[in-house]
């Protein structure tokens, strides 16, 4: 396919809120590489340029990341500008996209003069020349590099009119954020290739156990339905991961089921999914990466204590003391969060993994894809195979058949350190484990005061305002989002000014300098006018007394069929941490505020 037949698309996606209509244009998309299978051979590579990426995300690659400082060179040294005026346009524009397809347009002026004074054609580029030349990019390395860098930029920029500059930066940048959801893409590719939108949950089953979106667009391109079935469980690559829901402590008995379920520690540690392959083992975070690395010693434990040639089980590893004898706070366990001196670390934080659940096993060589089994069977298999030892636990559980026992539990659990409880369905039919879904057959609990807001929410700076007087030239106060499913926006919902330390406000400028924009970002929606505006990219918690509802919030004014005057906000909303384990995606959603606005009563 012609890169700028590609780059047409974005733009229409780029120039709608609408998410039913971002779909429309992704379908018509995928639609023409089916009436022209030629072209369908890109399909891998347009899906991954779509998600603003050139790999799959689960895969551990070398990023094409190239510092928005050499990429100015680079534009400026080919369009023969002055950087300071390169600077200039992107101060203007605020994004380095657009500035790139300005100088273009300037360039293109000139040259289009010529080309039709001598009759010449124009020439075309296709998806699979830019895709392979950003491939070369990201694999260049060591003495030299940015000059090997700059001469493939020149390449690309040679071959590209200005609408393709303008997405080429953008993907270079890692800055594409049309607003296209994994869901978006899923919704489409059901549409096109199998004909309906209600198919999207067939596409989904399939990404939930192998979340490599090109993978599952080829298989469903070739093979439809059949192709999906083929997607199996694969060790090494990561499964998205089952997550819970939340309710008030007198809510949860009914909602499992009214007689009796399991309660575990929710455990204030680091969830992993930890993939054996005999001596062979790769440990997952919650966002899928590969963080083997960091935790030499639960490899060198997954290898003794577990009694089957290959297993999928998740965890969640706990900084202990160094008798094993009490867990320690999450805020222990990051201090092992370093490049270096892993090993030192490893002596100093010791880590217990308590295990909670288990997907896969292959066993006296005979496989067997567990997820499908109810709970407490999981549970079962764990106990056969796991050797219990200090390092290693089966994560505490107990049946509980009243709401005072689940409260006496929730104490004991605290006092033990833990974060609350989790309380899971044992359903016989229904307790599954549920690659990706976020549902009730899994309710965290962490505290037992209702009608508060009781948990913390993560959402998005979209926007700040400068501080005044001690905070001067720093972002005093940060306009935040949450994330709404139904349209694919990230709405406004509160300000948050407070909970921050002189560290923190040194570092959002940092980490916020590479979101910065111009102007209200298209998938964006907030009424209000900040004075520096921000594309979603870093993701925070923040904390809260209650959730409210006030005109000048945008989260939820258009939610479920319904526009509304007010939207959802948090009343005393205090920062508490940056989640740089979490993507904007993984933001909470409207659905969840208002789920947890109802909560309060
Ligand atoms: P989420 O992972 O649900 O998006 P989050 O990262 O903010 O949200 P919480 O809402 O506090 O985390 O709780 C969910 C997390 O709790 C799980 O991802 C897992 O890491 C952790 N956890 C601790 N104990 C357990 C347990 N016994 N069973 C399942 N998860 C547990």
């Amino acid at each position: 396919m012609d890169f700028g037949i590609l780059v047409e698309y974005y733009d229409k996606v780029e120039s709608t809120r609408k998410r039913l209509e971002i779909i429309g244009y992704l379908t018509e998309l995928f639609k023409k590489l089916k009436e022209n299978p030629k072209e369908a051979d890109d399909l891998e590579k347009i899906v991954y340029l779509t998600q603003g990426t050139i790999y799959p995300t689960i895969m551990e690659q070398p990023k094409l990341n190239l510092a928005e400082k050499s990429l100015m060179d680079f534009i400026s040294s080919y369009y023969a500008v002055n950087v300071s005026k390169v600077e200039n346009i992107l101060k203007k524009t605020g994004d380095l996209g657009d500035t790139g397809q300005k100088l273009a347009e300037k360039k293109s002026g000139k040259k289009s003069q010529i080309t039709s004074f001598m009759g010449m054609q124009e020439e075309t580029v296709s998806v699979a020349d830019i895709y392979n030349k950003l491939e070369e990019i990201s694999k260049i390395q060591g003495s030299g590099s940015l000059d090997k860098k700059e001469s493939k930029i020149h390449w690309l920029l040679a071959r590209c009119k200005p609408l393709m500059v303008k997405y080429l930066m953008r993907i270079i940048t890692s800055t594409m954020r049309l607003g296209v959801s994994d869901p978006t893409i899923m919704d489409a590719l059901a549409i096109a290739y199998l004909g309906d939108k209600d198919h999207r949950t067939d596409v989904e089953r399939a990404y939930n156990v192998h979340p490599d979106l090109g993978l599952i667009a080829r298989k469903v391109y070739d093979k439809g339905l059949k192709g999906l079935e083929e997607v199996k469980i694969q060790i090494g690559t990561p499964i998205r991961m089952m997550l819970a829901s939340r309710l008030n402590y007198n809510q949860i008995l009914p909602k499992l089921g009214g007689e009796k379920f399991l309660s575990e520690y929710k455990l204030d540690g680091e969830r992993l999914q930890v993939h054996k392959d005999g001596s062979n083992v790769t440990l997952f975070s919650r966002r899928l990466t590969n963080i083997t690395e960091q935790y030499p010693d639960v490899r060198e434990v997954i290898k003794k204590s577990i009694k089957a040639e290959k297993i999928i089980i998740e965890g969640e590893a706990v900084a202990m003391d160094p008798f094993y004898e009490e867990m320690q706070p999450f805020q222990v366990l990051i201090t092992r969060k370093r490049k270096y001196d892993i090993e030192e670390m490893v002596e100093k934080v010791p880590v217990c993994l308590f295990v909670f659940d288990i997907l896969y096993i292959e066993r006296d060589g005979k496989e067997e894809t567990v997820m499908d089994y109810p709970l407490l069977e999981r549970r079962g298999i764990i106990k056969d195979v796991l050797d219990e030892s200090e390092k290693i636990k089966l994560t505490k559980g107990k049946f509980i058949e009243s709401t005072d026992e689940l409260v006496e539990f929730f104490k004991e659990a605290r006092a033990a350190n833990a974060e609350g409880i989790m309380n899971k369905s044992i359903d016989p039919e229904e307790s599954v484990y549920k690659a990706g879904n976020r549902g009730f057959l899994w309710v965290k609990l962490k505290s037992l005061e209702a009608g508060k807001m009781t948990d913390t929410i993560d959402v998005v700076p979209i926007g700040a305002l400068w501080g005044k007087g001690k905070r001067a030239n720093q972002y005093g106060t940060l306009l935040v989002a949450v994330y709404n499913e139904e349209n694919g926006k990230f709405e406004l919902l509160t300000r948050v000014a407070s909970g921050f330390s002189d560290d923190d406000l040194t570092r959002f400028l940092n980490l916020l300098e590479p979101f910065k924009t111009k102007s209200l970002p298209n998938s964006v929606i907030c009424s209000e006018k900040p004075d520096v505006w921000f594309k979603p990219g870093l993701v925070i918690e923040i904390s809260g007394d209650e959730l409210t509802i006030s005109p000048k919030a945008d989260a939820g004014k258009n939610y479920n069929n319904q526009v509304r005057e007010k939207g959802y906000s948090v009343r005393f909303p205090v920062f508490q941490r940056i989640r740089n384990d979490k993507e904007i995606f993984d933001i909470t959603t409207v659905d969840e505020i208002v789920e947890l606005y109802e909560l309060q009563g």
